[in-house]
């Protein structure tokens, strides 16, 4: 072409005339050099971190069109309208489009008038598709969200298998692998998987800290009011999401929050598709809307003033729960990250482990999940020193900036109490008549005369009211940790306690049980915000 621009446009002059921003972030310009220069890259960097950029100025500086891969179908279209108006030419592929958009998108391909094609993954399996990148110039493979690849039981994983075959077909073709998750199994896995080892490809990762994020766990009690509180006294007028486990407690959160004269709108996969764009558009575009919502919500969501991020309901992953508190505060401005906790969620998520489908290395890999999330719960350390050691990332010592560091936890010598509770487990279970759960243990070391307690004769038992020096809730918080440390177990749909090998050290006196020491129900203190 006689117009052609006779030297590559270069990568800080497009950052600054399309983008419009002054300076590359972190390791941005690095990663863009690399490859644009041709090179494999795999980049972990926080949600927020800053990914899009990564792919997004390669593909504009080299010749031909950057194939991003990315299973978010649902945002495709934002994705490419929000780049259409900064003048970059894009277009997507995926199932939504009928045959006359999809045409015209190839045509554009092959023509040569697009910077950047968004495709769906199991778009590239097809032979359609591979011999549609073959016929126009693909300048660049961007996979984005590649943690796909490594996902026990991930959806989009049998499609992200096949990825490694695009090294293969198009090995002149420079890949970069982007993701947020980034324990070192997930890392070595996205290496392996994708032929992207250190020395073929170079590894670019970023600090997972999250400064302005304060981390706080707080026991459950009555998480919906202590939820209303949350958003009262901290976070009056402010945007927020709320993660549900289920859509009838994301519907029912909602609905109390709405009673309750704050502006809150539901998202979950079981909602009318308009209600749901609806919702999320109202999120998205106005101030200070909290969105409650499952866990489906948020993924690639872009809101950079979210300011709270809320659980209701345990996270069954350190992964899951880096992911979604990391929404908030994309502006670097303060943000909370609060999660309430209690023991209902460690029996709910052991039953659910059991319960699930799978094979046993399966079940064993979310119990893994489970106990690391558990562990971070229950920390008497820097939330923040745990969570990036979890990532593999040294923190530079006790963030000040988490309820741990705030309001320092208390622990307390639990092992007489986990004793007693070990004891009137193992009582029950000699029965063999009736499975119980916490509640009815709870009762007979309190000695408390309940119907249930005398229709079984509990209180004949030699552990009846042995345990009337703690509270209820602190009992169910025994229960908790033990849980929680394998040093007691559930079984069965009734959640029945059950002791462990792990048990036995305790019992037999050869373990102490230090145990944190439930906080006030006062939120941690921290100075207002504007
Ligand atoms: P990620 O995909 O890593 O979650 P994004 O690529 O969506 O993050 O970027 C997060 C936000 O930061 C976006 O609003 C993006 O426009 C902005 N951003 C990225 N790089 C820069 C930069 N160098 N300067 C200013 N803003 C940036
Ligand atoms: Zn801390």
């Amino acid at each position: 072409l006689v117009d052609a621009p006779t030297e590559t446009p270069d990568a800080l002059e497009v950052l600054h005339r399309v983008f419009g921003y002054d300076s590359f972030r972190g390791e941005q310009q690095q990663i863009i050099e690399h490859v644009a220069g041709g090179g494999d890259a795999l980049v972990l960097m926080p949600t927020g971190g800053g990914k899009s950029l990564c792919y997004q100025i390669p593909a504009l500086v080299r010749a031909g069109t950057g194939v991003v891969i990315s299973p978010l179908i649902a945002l495709m279209q934002d994705q490419v309208d929000a780049l259409t108006a900064l003048g970059v030419r894009a277009g997507f592929l995926n199932s939504t489009q009928d045959p006359y958009e999809r045409q015209a998108v190839e045509q554009a391909f092959l023509a040569g008038e697009l910077d950047l094609l968004y495709l769906a993954p199991e778009r590239l399996r097809t032979e359609g598709t591979q011999r549609l990148l073959d016929r126009g110039t693909v300048s660049l493979f961007a996979i984005d969200e590649a943690h796909c690849v490594a996902q026990w039981g991930h959806d989009f994983r049998p499609d992200y298998l096949a990825l490694s075959m695009l090294h293969e077909r198009w090995p002149k073709v420079p890949r970069i692998a982007l993701t947020a998750t980034a324990t070192e199994a997930t890392h070595a896995e996205i290496a392996a998987r994708l032929g992207l080892a250190e020395g073929e490809a170079r590894h670019f990762v970023a600090s997972f800290d999250r400064p302005n994020i304060q981390y706080r766990i707080a026991p459950k009690n009555n998480p919906t009011r202590q939820l209303l509180e949350l958003i009262r006294t901290e976070h009056a007028g402010d945007a927020g999401v709320v993660y549900c486990l289920s859509r009838a407690s994301v519907e029912k959160t909602a609905a109390f929050l709405v009673e309750h004269g704050i502006d809150a709108v539901a998202y979950h996969a079981g909602m009318d598709s308009r209600t749901r764009a609806a919702n999320q558009a109202r999120f998205l575009r106005e101030d200070g809307v909290v969105v409650v919502a499952t866990i489906a919500f948020g993924m690639g969501i872009d809101k950079p003033d979210v300011r709270f991020v809320a659980h209701l309901d345990l996270p069954k992953s350190v992964e899951g729960y880096y992911q979604e508190t990391g929404r908030a505060g994309r502006d670097g401005e303060p943000a909370t990250a609060w999660l309430a906790y209690g023991l209902q969620d460690v029996v709910q998520q052991r039953k659910m482990i059991e319960g699930s489908e799978g094979d046993e290395t399966h079940r064993r890999s979310l119990a893994a999940h489970l106990d690391a999330m558990l562990a971070l719960c229950e920390t008497v350390e820097c939330r923040r020193v745990r969570l990036l050691a979890y990532f593999g990332q040294a923190a530079a010592g006790p963030c000040g900036n988490c309820d741990t560091c705030l309001t320092p936890a208390e622990s307390w010598d639990g092992t007489v109490a986990a004793q007693k509770l070990m004891s009137t487990v193992w009582r029950l279970a000699k029965e063999r008549r009736q499975k119980f759960g916490a509640g009815q243990i709870i009762d007979i070391l309190q000695g408390k005369k309940t119907a249930k307690v005398i229709q079984f004769d509990h209180d004949a038992l030699s552990v009846f009211g042995i345990g009337t020096d703690l509270s209820t809730a602190e009992w169910r918080g025994v229960v908790r940790q033990l849980l929680a440390s394998g040093l007691l177990a559930v079984e069965g749909d009734y959640g029945t306690l059950v002791l462990t090998d792990a048990s036995g050290e305790v019992l037999g006196g050869r373990r102490s049980v230090p145990m944190r020491k439930e906080a006030a129900p006062a939120p941690a203190a921290r100075k207002s915000s504007g």
